[in-house]
């Protein structure tokens, strides 16, 4: 454990000041598995501060127009444009992902979101019909819809907190945000920018904590009558429970255990280093990644043996080395747990081709202590293994053969999560027909994670509830009225 002097030390932001908080959590470096900061365990008393805060500053941010509100959006995607790097630094540490990840994804789709929805607030409309033979015309009005409370997981920490936070506040809403107790960091240098790009105090609150303490507080405060989550199906699970009592309004974003399902007639070229992507980028801690590969079976051994080959040449190290693609897992509960997962697939009979258990990973002398794990290809595993089954959410994947659409398409379905698949094929029918068919909030073809803002994301069974995107994102956090007019 480091020196308690060195430690950086976190403190909440309510009403546009830090406030220190009475007690703190360890936060660790995943690379070195050393404690390197100190973040507020806030509570009830520290989440009522924060939504008093945003209630205040509500009627004058809701009364701006977008245009304003537009403006400071966008100065203050300019100020973190302007830190990246210092973003991009903290977001590895933090989390343990590789600074190439951090500059080339995180950082800059923070800082995109924040443009994103400064310039889409511009541009939506109401709706308007008329009644000519009784008189009237009939138009939609769309208003914020008070305090909104954001809670974020820690796989993408400023990625996925902007993309609440900057819809949220395009429209006009004040916020609590309550990011991961784990990697909570970069919320808090964002919070350093916000006077100075023009948010006035208390739009933007953010308080740290557990999910337990501080997310339970905000989800039960009855001031806060929207929350936006994205996280597991678990937690998502008591986040309903204990918000049914005060009807709140929810977008849930969830786990997912993606397929990708790849026919003979797929450009291996292609399909290979994406599929690699797919399933370990970000140490296969995104909830987009990967994790069970449909190979058709007449491609299936080619497949399978340039797939393995080439996992073995990514390279596991200290993330702040440009070129380690796989860094750190986020933590040793964590990583046990995924390490598990490999485990079991070995005691059912599945054959690990490589990675955990199998190769062996030389770690600098600095991150000998720290959490990682090689990319793991595990084959001959049964549809309804835990590994095929449940979210793993680690550098891990499973390839099995497949013979026909048809049994494709009821094996990739036959998991509880609907959130993202691939389809590769140079089969233009094809592909519609599948994509059409499975049960995903998202389908790619002949490519992944190639994301269009305006459109809806989210997804489908335990992967989620709701949708957010510019329309969607604007939806949830407004709230219409039809106003009708005789004259
Ligand atoms: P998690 O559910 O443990 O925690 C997410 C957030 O919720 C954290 O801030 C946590 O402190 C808070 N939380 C925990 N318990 C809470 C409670 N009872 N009340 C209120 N808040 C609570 O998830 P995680 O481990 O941080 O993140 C990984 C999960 O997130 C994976 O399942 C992954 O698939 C999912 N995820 C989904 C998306 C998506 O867009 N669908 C994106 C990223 C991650």
């Amino acid at each position: 454990m480091a020196d308690s002097k060195a430690l950086l030390v976190l403190e909440n932001f309510i009403g546009g000041k830090f406030v220190p908080c009475s007690s703190y959590i360890d936060s660790y470096n995943p690379s070195t598995g050393d404690v390197y900061c100190r973040v507020p365990d806030s509570g009830k008393e520290e989440v009522e501060a924060a939504v008093k805060a945003a209630q205040a500053a509500f009627p004058i941010w809701s009364s701006k127009s977008p245009l304003e509100r537009s403006q400071i959006l966008n100065k203050l995607a300019d100020l973190i444009e302007h830190d990246l790097e210092a973003f991009a630094q903290a977001e590895s540490k933090d989390q343990g992902k590789t600074i190439m990840f951090a500059r080339t994804v995180d950082i800059p789709r923070a800082v995109y979101n924040f443009r994103f929805f400064a310039s889409s607030i511009l541009h939506h409309t109401t709706e308007c019909t008329e009644m000519a033979t009784v008189g009237c015309v009939h138009y939609t009005s769309r208003i914020p819809v008070g305090v909104a409370g954001l809670i974020s997981p820690w796989n993408l920490p400023l990625y996925l907190l902007t993309w609440k936070i900057a819809p949220a506040i395009a429209c006009g809403n004040t916020v609590v945000a309550k990011p991961s107790e784990m990697t909570s960091v970069t919320a808090w240098m964002m919070c350093r920018l916000l006077e100075k790009a023009g948010v006035p105090h208390g739009v933007v609150n953010v308080v740290f904590g557990t999910g337990a303490k501080a997310g339970e507080a905000l989800v039960c405060h009855p001031d806060v009558p929207l929350i936006s989550f994205t996280g597991s199906t678990l937690t998502a699970q008591r986040i309903m429970e204990k918000s049914a009592p005060h009807c709140k309004r929810l977008s849930l974003e969830l786990g997912g255990k993606n397929p990708a399902i790849i026919f003979d007639d797929a450009d291996l070229t292609q399909c290979i280093p994406v599929t690699l992507r797919s399933s370990f980028a970000n140490q296969g801690e995104i909830c987009l990644c990967t994790s069970r590969i449909f190979v058709q079976r007449g491609i299936y051994s080619e497949f399978l043996k340039r797939f393995v080959a080439e996992a073995k040449k990514w390279k596991v190290g200290n993330p702040s080395d440009p070129t380690v693609d796989v860094g750190a897992l986020i933590s040793k509960e964590h990583i046990e747990k995924v390490r598990s997962y490999v485990k079991k697939a070995q005691a059912e009979g599945a054959r690990v081709l490589c990675g955990e258990g199998v190769d062996s990973l030389a770690l600098p002398t600095g991150n000998q202590k720290g959490y990682f794990m090689l990319p793991t290809v595990i084959t001959e595993v049964k549809d309804e293994s835990c590994c095929m089954q449940e979210e793993i959410f680690g550098p891990v994947t499973c390839v099995v053969a497949f013979d026909t659409e048809e049994e494709v398409i009821k094996r990739a379905n036959s998991v509880k999560y609907g959130l993202g698949a691939t389809v590769w094929s140079s089969n233009v029918g094809r592909v519609h027909r599948v994509a059409q068919r499975l049960q995903s909030g998202l389908v790619w073809t002949n490519c992944w994670l190639v994301r269009d803002l305006n459109l809806p994301f989210g997804g489908m069974k335990a992967s989620g509830v709701g949708r957010e995107g510019a329309k969607d994102s604007y939806e949830f956090f407004t709230e219409v009225k039809t106003i009708t007019i005789k004259h």
